[in-house]
């Protein structure tokens, strides 16, 4: 057992874009001793979707540091200087990197930091009441290490998810998360399916779709949405991701939290426009030499699946939704384009008595974004969905959530926190005094 005596201010768990942007804020402040782990060997971004022409859904400010510090050393454009690519992005006039491009500014900035330490799987975080410090458990190649530290901060994102019927159907089918290694063995099958309706659904369609003539095989895409709808990017609903618009949503009652979560997937769990349009050009193309050997089925539900190992091949049981009828329907293989979820804190165990959870057990994260009973320890990157709404997982709200978090621990405003950013009002106007009044009812009396 190796013991890192040191008190760190700081332990981060989990080294994806949000605590790997919260260590590049963090290494400039001299009086705050910051140490971030993860079990992975290094960073690495999606690599199963690390596609050629993949873009990220953001603009490059969106990148670790940009919006909490534009003169930082971290920042996407200086890493462009660095690799001599900062004239040929100006020239290209787009302002989404590709995917590859993150991933590779990422790792220059990982390998630029000594406070990252990977290979270290975190299995238990408990307190002292003497000490009134954190002792973060890892485990490593080498045997267990352990960590002390006055601030624990958990970004340990999500993991593929597969619903039921689909999960733990045997035979080759796969998550989109692990596309880009299956690509090649994908191509050897007389059938593929893609399931799901989001942006990697949408990718790996595109992508299968190039080659069907080549490889000749069959490619269906099955969704249970009404119809493969584009993310809303427009100027105003892009306003909601915004300190303020968290402030609206944070402040609202449970239930209509919930019900607003599950109104704005669209807004950002959809699919680029412009992924959907080239789409229609792409099978527009290929159809010019005879029919395509595709489906696209919206409204359809697999509500049964099974691997029928003697013939190669799975058995989907299929409903319409609108018809309500089902049908069966054969295929060789499966990506499994079904999302993601946030992953599990089970290491958070020895501290539950700490943490605070709603009446679902879901994190009751405060707006500062500390789950903890001690009026801020413990806090969470990208695990706060429900509620502070859609700013959670966005790669463009990283770096304010992280300048937060930074005040918190040290009590001052290290960066500049913008409070209000739109031209929109959220709430109620600020102007006229707020009459506590129930939202539910309040949106109907507004119709
Ligand atoms: C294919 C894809 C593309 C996306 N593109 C965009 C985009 O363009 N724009 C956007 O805004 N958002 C995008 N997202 C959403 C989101 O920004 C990303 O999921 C982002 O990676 C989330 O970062 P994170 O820091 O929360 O966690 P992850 O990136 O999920 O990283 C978590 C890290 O925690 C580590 N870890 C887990 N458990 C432990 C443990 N017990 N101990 C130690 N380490 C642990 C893991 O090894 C991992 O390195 C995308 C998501 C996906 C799946």
């Amino acid at each position: 057992m190796t013991r890192h005596d040191t008190v760190h201010d700081l332990v981060g768990i989990g080294i994806g874009p949000f605590n790997l942007g919260l260590a590049c804020l963090t290494d400039p402040v001299d009086d705050l001793d910051a140490v971030f782990l993860d079990a992975a060997d290094g960073f690495a971004w999606h690599h199963g979707m690390m596609l050629d022409d993949a873009t990220i859904q953001v603009p490059f400010m969106a990148d670790l540091v940009t919006m909490a510090d534009p003169t930082s050393p971290f920042s996407f454009l200086a890493w462009l200087k660095e690799t001599g690519r900062l004239y040929p992005f100006y020239i290209r006039e787009d302002f989404h990197p590709l995917r590859s491009e993150y991933d590779a500014y990422c790792r220059w900035a990982a390998d630029r930091l000594d406070t990252l330490r990977w290979g270290r799987r975190v299995t238990a975080v408990e307190h002292d009441v003497t000490t009134d410090l954190f002792t973060v458990h890892a485990e490593t190649d080498q045997g267990p290490e352990t960590y002390r530290a006055r601030h624990v901060v958990v970004g340990i994102g999500t993991e593929p998810v597969v619903p039921e019927p689909l999960r733990g159907i045997g035979g080759p089918a796969i998550h989109s998360a692990e596309y880009l290694p299956n690509r090649e063995a994908l191509r050897t099958a007389g059938s593929i399916a893609v399931i799901g309706s989001g942006q990697s659904a949408a990718e790996v369609y595109r992508d299968l779709l190039e080659d069907v003539r080549r490889h000749d095989y069959r490619l269906d895409w099955i969704t249970r949405s009404p119809r493969f709808f584009p993310m809303e990017d427009t100027k105003l609903t892009l306003e909601m991701t915004s300190p303020e618009y968290t402030d609206h949503f944070h402040a609202l009652p449970e239930p209509v939290r919930d019900r607003l979560g599950r109104e704005q997937r669209g807004l950002y769990k959809g699919i680029s426009a412009d992924l959907v349009d080239e789409l229609y050009d792409q099978l527009y193309r290929i159809s010019a030499r005879g029919p395509v050997p595709t489906s696209l089925r919206t409204e359809t539900s697999v509500v049964d699946a099974a691997w029928l190992a003697d013939r190669g091949t799975y058995r989907l049981t299929l409903r319409h939704e609108q018809l309500g009828e089902t049908y069966e329907h054969e295929v060789e293989r499966l990506v499994l384009a079904t999302g993601y979820a946030p992953r599990p804190t089970s290491f958070l165990d020895p501290v539950e008595h700490l943490v605070a959870r709603d009446a679902r057990g879901r994190f009751a994260v405060a707006r500062d974004h500390h789950v903890d009973r001690l009026g801020g320890r413990i806090w969470v990157q990208n695990a706060e969905e429900h509620t502070h709404g859609l700013t959670a997982p966005d790669l463009g709200m990283g770096a304010w959530r992280n300048a937060s978090i930074i005040r918190s621990v040290t009590g001052r405003s290290v960066y500049g926190l913008e409070e209000r950013i739109a031209f929109q009002e959220f709430g109620l106007p600020a102007t006229r005094p707020s009459t506590p009044c129930p939202v539910t009812e309040r949106a109907e009396v507004t119709a």
